[in-house]
């Protein structure tokens, strides 16, 4: 007879690859449900690493253990130490290249994937999760389960809260709309607002097709990695700064210019520019996106959908439900998803185990972020806010509290002093 998965962890964004990794390492048996027939979710579009406080967060989660996928992301950077507008010392992974790599690396390293499978119910006994189950009826049991499936989609909350489905990188229309599992099971999901008020909040940046743009444009991206192109008086819209999830990019700068950033697509820091009137700059005559495809138009809706949890990521209300990456909070990034997944897969393990949870201690910025987006969900003003080592008011509280830094060995230390060095690492099974 087949063993029962021991962590079953539903969505492959970077959260529930970076749980798949931890939980895998810890030594349990790891089963990963992905709907779409590509792992990595908004990663495939993002590519933005070590910006500002994320170098820190990188290298904390490195000497805690979790260091595959920043070793991954960093082989696979276009460019490193990039500077643009608010931002120092990025690194820009290839986004064609990534998705693949990272789904070898998985099935390396013996975790099991589920591709084309929705997750579309939840079977619950008392405060325990049971088995999740899929279209078609199959059941998947597990001991432990993550639940990482994001805060984007499904159409209807882009059609409520945005301009409708722009067909994004998680292309809901072919694989079927999200699900939130802690919804399914009986418990209420927080919504994340805009500053007015409104409901979730537009995706921040776009991609063109480098090939659209002109040779001058193309030759300066793939030097330097990065482009500022000064917009006409009459295209500047500031009250757009507003829209976007990503508030560490809301800074006038991003109004005022085009800023391009090679990713292997062109990222382009707006949430959508009409087509016409991007092709009225000089460079853009022949620009074409490439996602959304409606980048025209509108862009994904995301942040409806957050679980209520403590700070070992552990879902409040069930036993053996933990969550990650944007499901576990008003997170932005691929940092953020990996370092909330990490601890969640870690922990599943424990739980497993019935040891205690580990919690994060504030005096690391992935353990203050984690605590400090958790304290700040119950507020009014908490819940229009995002968090990012990235930028914002988090990163500024990062640098007011002495946690942001770019010294890879006073990181460490302060790992080791913290009793955490290599503790993602060891087997606990
Ligand atoms: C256009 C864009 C550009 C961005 N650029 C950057 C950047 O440059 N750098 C950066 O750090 N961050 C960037 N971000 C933000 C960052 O990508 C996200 O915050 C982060 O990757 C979220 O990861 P996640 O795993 O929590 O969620 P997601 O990436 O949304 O992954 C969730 C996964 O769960 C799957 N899923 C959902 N429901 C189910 C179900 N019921 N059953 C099975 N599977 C399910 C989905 O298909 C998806 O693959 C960008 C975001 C966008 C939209």
């Amino acid at each position: 007879m087949k063993e029962k998965d021991q962590v079953v962890i539903i969505g492959g964004g970077w959260a529930g690859c970076g749980a798949a990794v931890a939980a895998r390492k810890a030594g349990a048996r790891v089963r990963l449900i992905e709907r779409t027939d590509l792992l990595l979710g908004l990663g495939n579009v993002g590519g933005i690493m070590r910006n500002n406080g994320r170098f820190t967060a990188a290298e904390e989660n490195i000497a805690l253990g979790a260091d595959e996928l920043f070793t991954l992301t960093d082989r696979l950077a276009r460019h490193k130490n990039v500077d643009f507008p608010g931002h120092r010392h990025a690194s820009l992974y290839d986004v064609v290249k990534m998705e693949p790599c990272v789904r070898r690396f998985l099935e390396e390293a013996g975790i099991r994937l589920e591709m084309m499978s929705r997750v579309v119910d939840v079977e619950r006994e008392g405060e325990a999760v049971k088995a999740v189950v899929l279209p078609e009826g199959k059941r998947i049991e597990g001991e432990v389960f993550v639940e990482a499936t994001g805060s984007t989609g499904p159409m209807g909350n882009c059609l409520t809260y945005g301009n409708g489905c722009c067909m994004c990188v998680l292309r809901c229309p072919a694989f079927g709309p999200r699900v939130s599992i802690t919804h399914k099971a009986g418990l209420e999901d927080l919504m994340g607002m805009r500053k007015d008020g409104g409901f979730g909040a537009f995706s921040g940046s776009c991609k063109l097709d480098p090939l659209s743009l002109s040779l001058q444009l193309q030759k300066e991206l793939k030097e330097k990695g990065v482009a500022v192109v000064r917009l006409p008086g009459e295209q500047i819209h500031r009250e757009k700064l507003d829209l976007k999830v990503c508030q560490q990019y809301a800074l006038p700068a991003f109004a005022e210019n085009l800023i391009l950033l090679d990713t292997g697509h062109v990222k382009l820091m707006t949430p959508f520019v009409p087509l016409e009137q991007l092709r009225r700059i000089e460079g853009f005559e022949n620009a074409r996106y490439i996602d959304p495809y409606g980048g025209g138009k509108g862009n994904s809706i995301r942040y409806l959908s957050v679980a209520r949890r403590d700070d070992k990521m552990k879902v409040e209300g069930l036993e053996n439900l933990f969550c990650a990456g944007e499901k576990a909070g008003l997170f932005v990034g691929h940092t953020e998803a990996i370092t909330t997944g990490s601890l969640a897969g870690f922990n599943a393990v424990r739980r497993l185990q019935g040891k205690a949870l580990l919690q994060l201690p504030r005096e690391l910025a992935a353990g203050d972020l984690i605590a400090y987006a958790n304290s700040r969900l119950s507020s009014e003003e908490g819940i229009r806010d995002r968090y990012t080592f990235a930028g914002a008011a988090y990163f500024k509280r990062m640098e007011e509290k002495g946690l942001y830094s770019v010294d890879p060995l006073a990181i460490r230390k302060r790992v080791r002093d913290c009793g955490l060095e290599g503790v993602y690492g060891k087997s606990l099974l």
